[in-house]
């Protein structure tokens, strides 16, 4: 563990420099650098605390190796060669060569075969192996080393020139893709080499591709070879060290592949991380009925159930499972008769159609079961295997920390501590607060009438509904379009992984639970089915048979990821229950987090959801949006178009016992907590009716001209409203609106404490710039406090705090500080006025803005450090310097982001605000930003 300890450290300081400097002090492989690393044989010369070097991969099959695990053996070649490769056009630190070729020799020694010789013929993988894990990003090569002579050695040794020639015809096709980069011309296009396999097959008059020839195979791999040279007029490679070298080159080259960079950036993945490459003796799945391929997990990564699972294919080799060609079958009985019973199969034709390993091959079932148990218990946490049994010997070709969903996440986190396999601490830091959302998705509503179409595979949880499109690419292009989509594909691939972060759903008709769409729709936390057979996709006119029902481009679809169902059109969705784990666990983080969590919130309903959540009060009642309800918005047209302070009052009169009923109910549902309710903020011509039809209505209604009506909203036009007649400077020039606001929350004040019911409100005024406007504005709410509690008499005080949302507020926060009871950040105005950028017009350039990498993120969505941030902290170090203890808070949708959460911790706050669903993110994120910065004691309650 302590080597596992030491990789965190390291880990941890990456960003400390500039990423140009960093590259550039990369790319120079440091002076006598081991560039190659063995492992295998029992030994190895890396472990896991080197994956900065070796990437996740090669650390892990070092650290296996070591352990004397059954491990091929291999080396790794280190990211500073990648590196280096990268800044020096593709050319490699002269040392390489050398070393590779002695670490070629040490593989052959334990082997007992030779690269390239025709008698005993050692072939390899070749594997890229990020810092990170990155599934399926980058390219991979089985079988290199082959050639016309190589390959009549394999078959003689196998005795199975079927084998031999299947193996073969793979390796070109692997070669051909990957290294060489014959690729289908078109997203539509077929697979060229999948389409000359798919002729074979069409001639010989069979179905699938085990029933192929050992001729047929080897002729398959005289015309792959043929089509090459077509393609790209090259001769496929013979010379397998000439393979070798070329297929290291790709893996390389490949870290710079356009889906290696979607994900990169995707992950916040730094470009100049480089990836490892892993060379590794093959070993066989597919040498008969004794050989399998498979993945396991440690534990279930869509429940966090312990146990085994997972799933393998006999007879198969290498990339099958993962890429979901054929349906694989269960590791463990149990599973195994689970997936019979949800697909109405007898006992009998489970065991014939779909045995478990267990059954099928008990020793090596064993074997994986205690390795497994073993590398849990060594890197203490849940891990994703991947093996090979040849020939009835289990093979270990991978360990890692397994992708899971975020209920998985906290389920594992709270067995580990009760298994006393990690403390509080390390479980609260598994999850990242930011899955959590996933968790609280909501449901289908069962009680809905559902057209059920088919059920696939349930990959990944949460309910979606969207229109059907079937390439990434149209995903892209509606969701541009304002519209939400289902992606829908045979089988994804990463060149889909564009389409699938927009998509609200995935859904394929082929692969497990393991397959590519599996595996990062999980990472994203997007709700996923996969495997479902009975959909018959046709891409080229864009529509699918199911069953006996045409689904077409743009149709609606439901999803439920926990079911793995597939439903026509589109479902209401309720609220999920939460598991028992979850409560231990956010217990366990709010012992350690410093910040408060409120909620934004305005209704009642919001705020008893948000109370559910965890929330410690409202953070934020924006009681603008009261306004709008029911018939009250007629009044408060009648206010605006009132033309003297007795027209204004009269309108304001109207409201007032709906204001207070508002106040009401939410300071009930709220009791014993603080709300901050906000007093009204936005621009008077919001509330007026935009269009002829509404100014038609609404004459009609109020008995005021059309042309009146017209007039009025003229003359409220304003060029910025937003930096316009809004927030605190309504009430100066029209102080009766806020008076009736403020009596409103008095009255409700004193009528709930009759009731015996503990109230906590606290009252906000916005868009403050000028100490001079909350001074008066603070008087005359106060005078109004006053008058209400004498006329109930009874004593009340209600703290009186403003926003900080405009950056001359921040900087003279000194001065504010002195009228103003508590502060709260308006980051989202703070953030708009900040940089001069308009919140409510910038989508449209500010993607471009962060593809080009002038802004790392979008502004609103992470606060801005260097600049918002700056004023946060002279905000809240002025405003304390004078008004010591200030309680300063923030109420911007950045309240339940957590990088910015981390950062209000760091700069002090005392508490964040943010929309209820993310509650319980912002409490997680809360006690991370507190265990990361200053490894806080659990807080006792
Ligand atoms: C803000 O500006 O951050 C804020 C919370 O207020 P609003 O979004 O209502 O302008
Ligand atoms: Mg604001």
């Amino acid at each position: 563990m302590a080597q596992l300890k030491r990789r965190g450290a390291r880990a941890g300081r990456i960003g400390t420099s500039s990423a140009r400097q960093r590259a550039g002090r990369q790319a120079r492989v440091r002076k006598g650098a081991k560039l190659v690393y063995f492992f295998g044989g029992g030994r190895a010369e890396g472990d896991a605390s080197m994956r900065d070097l070796l990437g996740g991969k090669g650390a892990n099959l070092a650290e296996m190796a070591g352990l004397g695990l059954p491990v091929p053996p291999g080396f790794t070649i280190t990211t500073e060669v990648c590196t280096y490769f990268t800044h020096h056009g593709g050319k490699y630190p002269p040392a390489l060569r050398g070393e590779i070729e002695r670490n070629l020799a040490r593989i052959e020694a334990e082997m007992g075969r030779r690269f390239g010789d025709p008698r005993h013929p050692l072939l390899v993988s070749v594997r890229s192996g990020a810092r990170a894990s990155m599934p399926g990003m980058m390219d991979t090569v089985l079988n290199l080393g082959l050639n016309a002579d190589t390959v009549e050695g394999l078959i003689r040794e196998s005795g199975s020139p079927r084998f031999g020639y299947d193996c073969y015809r793979r390796f070109i096709q692997m070669f051909g893709d990957v290294v060489l980069g014959l690729k289908p011309e078109s997203r539509t296009e077929v697979d060229p080499f999948e389409e000359l396999i798919d002729r074979k097959k069409a001639t010989r008059g069979v179905r699938l591709d085990t029933e192929l020839t050992a001729a047929d195979l080897r002729d398959l791999a005289g015309e792959f070879k043929q089509l090459i040279k077509q393609r790209l007029g090259i001769d496929f490679p013979e010379d397998p060290m000439q393979q070798l070298w070329q297929a290291i080159g790709a893996v390389f080259r490949s870290w710079e592949n356009p889906r290696a960079i979607t994900y990169r950036k995707l992950n916040r993945i730094p470009d100049e991380w480089g990836t490892a490459v892993n060379v590794q003796a093959m070993v066989f799945g597919n040498l008969g009925d004794n050989c399998a391929t498979g993945v396991a997990f440690t534990r279930n990564p869509a429940t966090g159930e312990a146990g085994l699972y997972g799933e393998f294919l006999a007879n198969a080799q290498g990339e099958d499972v993962v890429a979901g060609i054929r349906t694989p079958q269960e590791i463990t009985r149990a599973a195994s008769v689970q997936r019979a019973l949800e697909s109405g199969l007898s006992e009998t034709d489970r065991r014939r159609c779909f045995p478990s390993l267990e059954e099928s091959m008990p020793q090596c079932y064993a074997d994986l079961r205690r390795i497994a148990r073993q590398l849990e218990r060594h890197y203490r946490d849940m891990q994703d295997l991947e093996f090979t049994i040849e020939r009835g010997r289990l093979w270990m070709l991978q360990t890692r920390n397994g992708k899971r969903t975020a209920a998985a996440a906290v389920k594992i986190a709270v067995d580990m501590v009760r298994e006393r396999l990690i403390d509080k601490r390390t479980a609260v830091l598994r999850v990242q607060p930011g899955d959590l959302e996933q968790l609280l998705h909501p449901q289908l509503d069962r009680s809905a009438k559902l057209d059920v179409l088919a059920r696939g595979l349930p990959a990944s949880p949460g309910a979606v509904f969207g229109e059907v499109v079937f390439s990434a690419d149209d995903a892209v292009a509606e969701v541009r379009n304002g519209k939400k989509v289902i992606l829908v594909r045979i089988e994804t691939s990463p060149e889909d992984i564009h389409g699938m972060h927009v998509a609200e759903g995935i859904l394929t008709a082929r692969g497990g639970m393991t397959s590519h769409a599996a595996v990062v729709a999980r990472g994203m936390g997007k709700c996923c089915v996969v495997g479902c057979g009975d959909l018959n996709i046709d891409y080229a006119r864009q529509r699918m048979q199911v069953n006996d029902r045409e689904i077409r481009r743009g149709d609606w679809l439901t999803l439920d990821g926990s079911t793995g169902e597939v439903i026509a059109g589109t479902v209401p969705t309720i609220r999920p229950a939460l598991a028992l784990e979850f409560a231990t666990f956010m217990k366990w983080a709010d012992s350690f987090r410093r910040l408060k969590v409120r909620a934004n919130a305005d209704t009642p309903h919001d705020s008893g959801v948000a109370r559910e959540f965890g929330a410690e009060g409202i953070g934020l009642c924006r009681t603008e949006h009261m306004f709008f309800e029911g018939d009250r918005i007629d009044a408060v047209r009648e206010m605006i178009l009132a033309t003297d302070r007795a027209g204004r009052e009269r309108a304001l009169a109207k409201l007032l016992p709906m204001q207070k009923g508002d106040f009401l109910a939410i300071l009930r549902v709220m009791a014993g907590l603080p709300v901050t309710i906000r007093l009204l903020d936005p621009p008077l011509h919001e509330f007026l009716p935009a269009t002829d039809k509404e100014i038609s209505a609404l004459a009609q209604r109020t008995g005021i001209s059309e042309g009146e009506l017209r007039k009025a909203r003229d003359g409220l036009h304003e060029a910025n409203p937003m930096l316009g007649h809004r927030g605190c400077r309504l009430a100066i020039t029209y102080p009766e609106i806020y008076a009736m606001q403020v009596r409103a929350i008095v009255e409700a004040v004193c009528e709930l404490r009759a009731d015996g019911v503990k109230v906590e409100p606290e009252i906000m005024i916005p868009l403050v710039g000028h100490v001079r406007e909350l001074e008066i504005l603070r008087r005359e709410t106060l005078a109004v406090v006053a008058e209400v509690a004498k006329r109930y008499g009874v004593k009340v005080r209600l703290p009186v705090g403003t926003m900080i949302e405009l950056p001359r507020a921040a900087l003279c926060a000194d001065e504010i500080a002195r009228e103003a009871d508590f502060f709260s950040f308006g980051t989202n105005d703070l953030t708009q006025t900040t940089f001069g950028l308009s919140r409510d017009d910038a989508g449209r350039f500010l993607p471009a803005y962060v593809e080009r990498g002038i802004y790392p993120v979008d502004p609103f969505v992470s606060l801005d450090r260097r600049g918002v941030g700056e004023l946060i902290r002279l905000g809240v170090q002025r405003g304390r310097a004078a008004r010591p203890p200030l309680k300063v808070g923030i109420c911007g949708e950045h309240g339940g982001d957590p990088d910015s959460v981390m950062l209000c911790h760091q700069l002090g706050l005392d508490y964040v605000s943010c929309s209820p669903f993310r509650v319980p993110v912002a409490r997680l994120a809360a006690a991370h930003a507190a265990l990361r910065r200053d490894n806080a004691a659990p807080r006792e309650d």
